[in-house]
């Protein structure tokens, strides 16, 4: 099938077209500028700018593939999680797109899009599978039975998202948001061993009740107690060396805690996805160790890690082909769609 698929979860408005599992078009605007000064984005700002970029970004999207909207077989959109006001506009935005084409609408969720989008790189994903799903506001080892909805969470952050924890460190850094291509840029350079950071909820009681639960706000706060002493004592924060030891504790924990997940489930194969997954030491140590573990490692190009419209495009066309039932042009945007209900097929009062 050929889908249209809209993203405006937080700051990137995306619009992608995919047919099958081939990627046609990718066009993304994003007001990542306008929430810089902030150090973090501002809704009622994100939410403008998607109603700006919309109709631009779809007429882009179609003209890169040479498609028409008359030729498109469904519009897939974000449905949740993310910003209230962004999902709205977005969701409005496919319902106008879905109704004035006459074309039925996928309303999906954000994080199983997350996932999806390695198909259109990698091809169907085996199942089970097991997905590491890393990016700003979430941080999940999740059982992938059926991409086409049975998605079940097996653990999660119980305070800060992998991608927090990488935008707050960056600042206390005195380097610019989004926090994290910086410190992978600055980590490059220094010495990972340099400074031991806690791993949170590995130690042995942590891992009976916590198993594949992550913890990111503890490292946040040694990072800055680290680099408060060095200040105090009028040392120069040696910047590099702590955002490589940083970056070792994140990506320690979560690639151990997905191998293992993996070994206790016997999936043998572990699929990286989220903005953090676009992290170059992530994305080793994950190969790394799976190689290590005889467990094979997917994960997409950096450009389709963080936020964009292939992955609602490639999340929906699995959906057509899987035959699931469209959504009703009713449904709502829904800020905190739970991870397991992949689509939302019509507006359902949930518990
Ligand atoms: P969610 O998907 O949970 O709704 P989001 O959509 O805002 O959150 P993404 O766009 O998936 O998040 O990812 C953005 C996050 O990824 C930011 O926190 C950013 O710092 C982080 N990120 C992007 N590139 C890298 C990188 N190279 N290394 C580490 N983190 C990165
Ligand atoms: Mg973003
Ligand atoms: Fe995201």
């Amino acid at each position: 099938p050929l889908v249209l698929g809209i993203e405006t979860s937080c700051d990137e408005t995306g619009v992608g077209i995919v047919r099958g599992h081939t990627l046609l078009a990718d066009a993304v605007a994003t007001s990542v500028d306008q929430h810089a000064r902030f150090g973090g984005v501002v809704p009622e700002v994100a939410s403008r700018a998607h109603l700006e970029a919309m109709v631009p970004t779809v007429q882009r999207a179609l003209d890169d593939a040479g498609v028409t909207l008359d030729d498109v077989d469904a519009i897939a959109v974000t449905a949740g999680p993310g910003l209230a006001g962004a999902l709205l506009v977005g969701v409005a935005a496919a319902k106008a797109y879905a109704l004035a084409a006459g074309k039925p609408i996928y309303g999906v969720n954000h994080l199983s899009a997350h996932i999806a989008v390695d198909t259109l790189e990698n091809g169907p994903i085996p199942a089970p599978a097991l997905g590491l799903l890393v990016s700003g506001g979430h941080s999940s080892l999740l059982l992938v039975e059926d991409l086409a909805g049975r998605v079940v969470q097996l653990g999660a952050t119980i305070d800060d998202a992998a991608g927090e924890a990488y935008d707050k460190v960056a600042r206390l850094l005195g380097m610019p948001f989004p926090g994290g291509p910086p410190i992978d840029r600055a980590a490059r350079d220094g010495d990972a061993g340099a400074i031991t950071f806690p791993r949170g909820l590995t130690a042995h009681r942590d891992m009976e009740k916590h198993r594949y639960d992550f913890s990111f706000s503890g490292l946040k706060t040694a990072v800055a107690r680290w680099v408060e002493a060095r200040q105090r004592a009028g040392e120069t924060v040696p910047v590099n060396d702590v955002a490589a030891s940083f970056q070792e504790a994140v990506c320690d924990v979560l690639t151990r805690k997905a191998v293992a997940a993996a070994k206790d489930h016997g999936i043998d194969t572990i699929l990286l996805g989220g903005g953090v997954a676009a992290n170059t030491r992530l994305r080793s140590m994950a190969v790394e160790r799976c190689e290590k573990a005889g467990i094979r490692v997917r994960v997409p190009r950096p450009g389709l890690c963080t936020d964009n419209g292939a992955m609602v495009a490639a999340l929906g066309s699995h959906l057509v082909a899987a035959n699931v039932e469209p959504s009703d042009l009713g449904i709502p945007a829904d800020s905190a769609l739970p991870v397991e209900l992949v689509s939302m097929v019509r507006h359902e009062a949930r518990a």
